[in-house]
This record gives structure tokens, sequence and C-alpha cells, in this order.
């Protein structure tokens, strides 16, 4: 056998160790992780001296704005972005235009991004008040999962009612897939930004007010609640608080199957910077106090939280900067950034660079079915690799960065750590700093390598489709006949 390429002479890294390595690969999947002298003949070689070599990230909230905002990103510049970064798959939010919402939808998104992507990519189909009996047809075009708004964001996605979401999660329990939650009660935060408004507030912090982690302790009670007693699998997104990691603790304790995400805004920001950043910070959930900074952290190593994500989320300067704090549009770009701002945490000792493994690929991967064809290097796997250099010292820039949205509090920050070349399913599409000619449309979505658990529900007899179905019989209306 001669293999495609072989990497040598980086340190291969795990979820449990970090070891010196080489890997052999072969039409784009690993063939061969061990010793030099045990690779085969290789087309090509890449010497990896002084590369960590780590499964692609797997970033599972972004938001490339396609269809429907050009000119805050699309599928090329959002995936040339996750190439710089080191993520080889991503999972693409709803809330673009249409939503994806039905079948047809999903079909057209599906082509756009597979003929742009650089990357391997996912697609969520949008569970709304209205779109619950549209999960067949959406499952059948190939989602990864669903996402499901309990509380307003850009897109303005009206959030279901509590009767919609349980019935939302009976159906979608039924099919073993995940739910992703924007978990923010979305009533507390209107009322409150409704008398914030009448009182004159319009600067930055008036978006913290009206969203106090309340809205989130409340929405992750609730949604853990409802896929108890359903057994519907869910994703709670980008944990911004400590007061929610009570709940979240509480029901994994009870065997809700439940992971949880946060994203590195609620590491690294905090209420400090809305004064230098403004309207540029504002993201949904709020950056908050910094004292919920060191528990979130916790939360990721004791397993809490399963997952680095980003909710990369881009627009333009013009959009970012207005005077009047409920005019801005939420959310800031990520996908390209996250990497390096980890890494620059494993530099300072303060993780592993296995737990950044396990956090950024192998546990998204096993969340949703992927693993270990994804977020794993061994043999049998699709060649998706990050090589970065950990001892790597720079400072990013948002001029240089390959997502349209130029503006985001990341700029200016000195990180340590870099992606050096990225490799989807043997191919590289980031090589030294560059992005690779050709590799546009190289991206494939993942929905076909999918294997979620066998599907677990509760309450069946209960659930609004059994109770409508079936007329029963009232009790005693046999003998009476
Ligand atoms: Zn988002």
């Amino acid at each position: 056998m001669t293999a495609d390429l072989v990497i040598d002479n980086g340190i291969v890294v795990t979820p449990d160790a970090a070891f010196s390595a080489s890997i052999a690969i072969q039409g784009g999947t690993i063939v061969a992780v061990g010793a030099p002298a045990a690779m085969p003949a290789a087309r090509e070689t890449l010497d990896a001296s002084g590369l960590h070599i780590l499964p692609g990230a797997i970033d599972v909230h972004v938001h490339f704005r396609d269809p429907g905002y050009p000119h805050k990103e699309d599928w090329e510049s959002g995936t040339a972005a996750a190439a710089f970064g080191g993520v080889t798959t991503v999972f693409d939010m709803p809330n673009t235009i249409p939503p994806t919402g039905t079948g047809t939808i999903l079909a057209e998104k599906h082509a756009i991004a597979a003929s742009k992507a650089h990357v391997d990519f996912g697609l969520y189909g949008l569970l709304g008040e209205d779109t619950i009996d549209n999960v067949p047809e959406l499952i059948a075009g190939g989602v990864i999962g669903f996402k499901l708004y309990m509380g307003n964001t850009f897109g303005k996605i009206p959030s279901p009612s509590t009767g919609a979401m349980l019935e939302a999660f009976e159906v979608v329990a039924e099919t073993g897939k995940r739910i992703s939650l924007h978990a923010e009660t979305n009533s507390i935060m209107e009322r409150r930004q409704t008398r914030l408004t009448q009182a004159g507030r319009h600067e930055p912090l008036a978006h913290l007010d009206s969203r106090p982690a309340v809205v989130a302790v409340e929405a992750v009670s609730r949604a853990c609640i409802l896929s108890e007693w359903t057994g519907a699998r869910i994703h709670i997104l980008h944990i911004s608080s400590a007061d929610e990691l009570r709940p979240l603790r509480e029901a994994k304790a009870r065997g809700v199957d439940v992971t949880g995400e946060t994203c590195p805004q609620y590491l690294f920001l905090s209420t400090e910077d809305y004064a230098r950043f403004g309207g540029v910070i504002r993201v949904n959930p709020p950056v908050r106090e910094k004292d919920n900074q060191e528990p979130i952290f916790a939360a990721l190593k004791d397993g809490t939280i399963d997952t680095i994500a980003t909710d990369h989320a881009p627009h333009t300067p013009e959009e970012k900067t207005r005077n009047d704090i409920w005019a801005v549009d939420c959310g800031f770009p990520g996908v390209e950034t996250q990497m390096p701002a980890m890494l620059t945490q494993v530099n300072e000792g303060r993780m592993s660079i296995s737990d950044y493994v396990r956090w950024s690929a192998f546990n998204p991967a096993r969340a949703w079915g992927l693993y270990p064809r994804k977020g794993a290097i061994a043999p049998g796997a699709d060649a998706d690799l990050a090589l970065v250099d950990l001892t790597r010292e720079w400072t990013i820039d948002d001029a240089k960065i390959q997502s349209r949205s130029k503006i985001s509090p990341w700029h200016g920050r000195k990180v340590k750590g870099l992606p050096v070349h990225t490799i989807v399913r043997g191919r590289f599409v980031m090589r030294d700093r560059t992005l690779v000619p050709g590799t546009k449309g190289w991206g494939r979505s993942v929905h076909t390598l999918q294997r979620m658990p066998a599907p677990v529900v509760r309450n069946a007899d209960k659930t609004m489709r059994a109770v409508t179905r079936d007329v029963r019989p009232s009790p005693g209306k046999e003998s009476a006949a």
C-alpha cells in the first residue's frame, strides 16, 4: 500500500494523551498512527517537527448567514475562517433567510453549502411553533439536529410556547436526534427591555440588564424538565453564567441526556469590557460579570459543560457600532480565533491540550453521533487535522481575518498558539496560513455519517400524538353498551 500522505515528527493529541507519532492517510482516511518505521510508503511526506496534531475542531454553533445576508458572511468566507481556525466541521444555525424549517429550504441550503464550503458541515433544522410537523421531512433531508429558540435573537424567530416545546420534544425524542437550545426565556427579556427602554436606557449595559442570569436559569431548568419527561436529547448552547450550571448539573445527575456548551466570550470577556467595546460585544446571552468566568471554566474541567463552540455571528462594523444598543445587531465572529484563544490557556497552564481536544472535537463528535469517524486521530477516522504551533505568539487583527465581518472584541488580543495547516478528509484546505486553491466546494455534509444511539422515549403513551390518534373508550363504556 502507498499512502497519500504521511505526517512525521509531530505530537499527536488525543483526549487522553499527547505523544510523538507518525500518521498515514489514504483516501481521506487515517490508516495508521504509530512509529515512523511502521508507516507505509507515501506519495507525500510532511515534516511536522515542532507541531502538535489535533483532531480538527468541530464547531457545533456557527452562523454563516447564507442564504440571506451575503454582506455579513457566506459559506465561502465562513468556512475559510474555519479553515484558518483549525476547524474542520461546522454546524450551521437555521436563522438564515428563509429559516431552515422545511425540506425544500434545507435542500437549497445543502446545495449552497456544498458548492462553497472549504470544510465539512452539518445543518440544523428549525424547531419552531409552526415547524413541528416538518420534522420528518427535515430528517429525511439530512439535518444534523434541531435548533429551538426559547429566546429571541438575531433573525427574530419567534420563541415557541412551552406547549409547543413539549410537543416538539415528543416528536424529536422518537428520532433520537439532539435539540440545541438557545436557553433564554423570552417573556422575561421582552418585559425588561420594554421597561428599560421606557426608562431611557439605551447604553450597552442596558442589554445585560434586560437579560439577568435568571433568564438562562429558568430556561435551562425548563428544557431539562421537558427533556427528562420526553427522553429528547438536548444541548444547551452558549452557557454564560455560573447560575445555570446548577440546573444543568442536577439534570445530568438525574440521567437526562443533556450536553452543555460555552464559548470564548464567556470565558474571556466580562462587564469590564463594555466600556471599551460598547455594542461590539452585544451578544445573546450577554457577556456577564467576571465572577462567572472561573465557575464556567471549572464546569468544563469537571464535565458539566461538554463542548467549546463559538456562536460565530458576523455583522458589519456599521451594524455593530450604532448609538442605540437596542439597534445593534447581536453577535460577532469567532470561528477563526477560538482555537488560538484556548491554546493560550493551555500555554498558561490552566488546562491540558488533551482537555482542549476533548471539548473541541471528541465530545461534540460523540454528542452528535459522529465519533469515531470524526473527532479522533485513529485508524478508520476521517483525516480531519489541525496542525498547530503552540509556541507561536501573535496578535489578533480584525483586518486580517477571513470572515467578512471585520469587527470583533478579539481585535488586539495577544494569543499564543496558531493553526499552521488544516486538513479535511486528507486534503490540505489551509497550508502555511494560506487558503489552498481549489478547495472551495470540498466540504461535505456530515449527516450521512451520523449514528445516534437508539432513541429513548419516555411517557410515550401521553404524547400529543398518542392521545389524539387513538380515541380511547371511556371507563365503563364497554359494559354499558
Ligand atoms: Zn447562535
